[in-house]
């Protein structure tokens, strides 16, 4: 053997990385299980189950490939180096750069070499030279400038369809007396069954741990809900848990699927004819817009931008986050139920209920950023960060959103059916039967006029305010919904 090639568990891809350019004959695959993660960290159980599976089912084909490899259980991933190191001495070790902060300095201080990261669409150095650029961080300007740059539903330099942008078309709420097409159940093997007795659940058949089991799912995806992705996308409903929503993020974070696979098998599709523009776009622009971004705005923020707390949030996490029966709020209730079944919930529970809550009620914005990392199938510390630090928490203020995304219920009733069957009523914001979003939002922008009034784009929901007729009695009720969240009574 002449390298040891270590292969982080969000690099599972036998086509990119280190193991690109790999040879049976001469590379030793390493794979480290830190107890770190698999004891220490707190993690949904589903969440261990399908990283831990995955590596495994990997591991197992790179042998069946004819590699020689060592999947190694060690307190931490530098102590499995260190083991690996001692049966191989002198070897150098290699691996893509890492995918964190922590890892990149922990793996770059113990000697490992690095190849450059294509685990992405745009390099970290490029992201850089887009963003000095820029005197704000414009997704939607990122975005374009990619549909550019890879050449993706752009004709002669002009947006295919004539926009770059549908989301004005994407946003409705969920369809009534509707069918959805039934979920995909992956087969499980011995592996999974044996990693889910060693975590004390049943093997998790929501998701997938091989590739060929996350094929199967992006194929399933085109087929029955690509179509319908787009307008459905901010949707949610108490009848279906997944809408039309891909479910292909684990798969593309840990490596099994490659965005460039994605894009091109989405396209494929669309060239075909049978996708509007609206859905096609909506669906792209997730994965060459929305998700590069994040990644890069992770590397060119650096590692302290996880402990921006700029407005200064310091409640503690609330019992409803770690306990879905510690709330009467609808729709709390039932988006908690559903990461406590299967680890996942979409994008808009994840940013205006979840996030929306957190920020709404002041917690502290890195309690929130650690339980929402332990608790979901695709998190890693890239995506996270941004994503809950930036987006949902507004605690950079607005370095990277320019706004903070809150809302009142009015926006979760109009988006979801989740109100109905609720304790309290969407349009109120005083009384006993006031929604706590619509109370804890009118409250939230009185207490942060002060700050958000420089903000032009606030302008609109702060001149809100001057129309209240009720401002004491709303404080009044605002501080008995905020005691109630933190007693786990609300
Ligand atoms: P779809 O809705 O089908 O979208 C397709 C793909 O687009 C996703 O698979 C994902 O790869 C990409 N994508 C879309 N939006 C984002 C985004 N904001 N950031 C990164 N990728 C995006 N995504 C994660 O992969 N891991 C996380 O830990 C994560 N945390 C989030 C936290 C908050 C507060 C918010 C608001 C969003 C977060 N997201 C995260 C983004 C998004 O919610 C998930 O990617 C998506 O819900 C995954 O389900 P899906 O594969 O069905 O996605
Ligand atoms: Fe949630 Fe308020 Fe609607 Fe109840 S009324 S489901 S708390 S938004």
């Amino acid at each position: 053997m002449k390298r040891i090639l270590y292969i982080p568990f969000d690099q599972l891809n036998a086509g990119y990385g280190v193991l690109a350019k790999a040879d049976p004959q001469s590379d030793l695959i390493v794979l480290v299980e830190s107890k770190r993660m698999v004891e220490e960290g707190g993690w949904h159980k589903v969440r261990l189950y399908f990283l831990v599976s995955s590596a495994l089912h990997f591991a197992q084909e790179l042998r069946n490939a004819g590699f020689t490899v060592s999947y190694i259980q060690a307190a931490t991933t530098i102590d499995g180096l260190k083991q690996i190191q001692g049966d191989y001495p002198g070897l150098p070790i290699l691996t893509a750069e890492p995918s964190s902060h922590r890892l990149f300095n922990q793996l770059k201080e113990f000697g490992v070499e690095y190849v450059e990261n294509d685990f992405f669409l745009t390099s970290r150095s490029l992201f850089t030279l887009w963003a000095q650029k820029q005197k704000s961080f414009l997704m939607e300007n990122f975005y374009r400038a990619q549909r550019l740059r890879l050449g993706i539903l752009v004709d002669n330099g002009a947006p295919v369809g004539g926009q770059w942008n549908f989301d004005k078309e994407n946003r409705l709420p969920p369809p009534k007396n509707y069918t959805y097409p039934p979920y995909l159940v992956h087969e499980v093997d011995a592996i999974d069954q044996e990693v889910a007795d060693r975590f004390g659940i049943a093997p998790a058949t929501t998701w997938a741990t091989t590739r060929a089991g996350a094929l199967r799912q992006l194929e399933y995806f085109l087929e029955n809900h690509f179509e319908f992705f787009g307008p459905y996308e901010d949707a949610m409903t108490t009848e279906n848990w997944a809408l039309h929503h891909s479910l292909l993020s684990p798969y593309i974070n840990n490596g099994l699927l490659h965005p460039s696979e994605v894009v091109d098998a989405a396209l494929r599709r669309f060239e075909r004819g049978d996708i509007p523009i609206a859905g096609a776009e909506g669906f792209i622009r997730q994965i060459i817009g929305w998700r590069e971004y994040i990644n890069g705005i992770y590397w060119h923020f650096g590692d302290h931008f996880k402990e921006r707390n700029d407005m200064g949030a310091t409640r503690k996490l609330l019992p409803l986050f770690t306990d879905s029966g510690k709330t009467q709020m609808n729709c709390l209730k039932h988006v908690v139920g559903e990461i406590e079944e299967r680890a996942w919930t979409h994008h808009i529970p994840r940013l205006m209920v979840l996030s929306n809550l957190a920020l709404l009620t002041g917690v502290n914005p890195q309690e929130f950023l650690q339980w929402m990392r332990e608790q979901f199938i695709d998190a890693t510390d890239w995506v996270m960060v941004p994503n809950v630090i930036g987006m949902g928490m507004h605690a950079d203020s607005g370095e990277m959103m320019t706004k903070p995304y809150v809302s009142g219920g009015s926006y979760i009733s109009k988006m979801s059916n989740y109100c109905k069957g609720c304790a309290y009523d969407p349009k109120k914001r005083v009384g006993e039967d006031a929604c706590p979003f619509t109370t804890l939002y009118w409250n939230f922008l009185i207490e942060h006029r002060p700050e958000f009034s420089k903000n032009h784009r606030m302008a609109q929901q702060l001149a809100g305010i001057d129309r209240l007729s009720d401002v004491p009695e709303l404080q009044v009720r605002a501080r008995q919904v905020l005691d109630g969240l933190d007693r786990g009574e609300i």
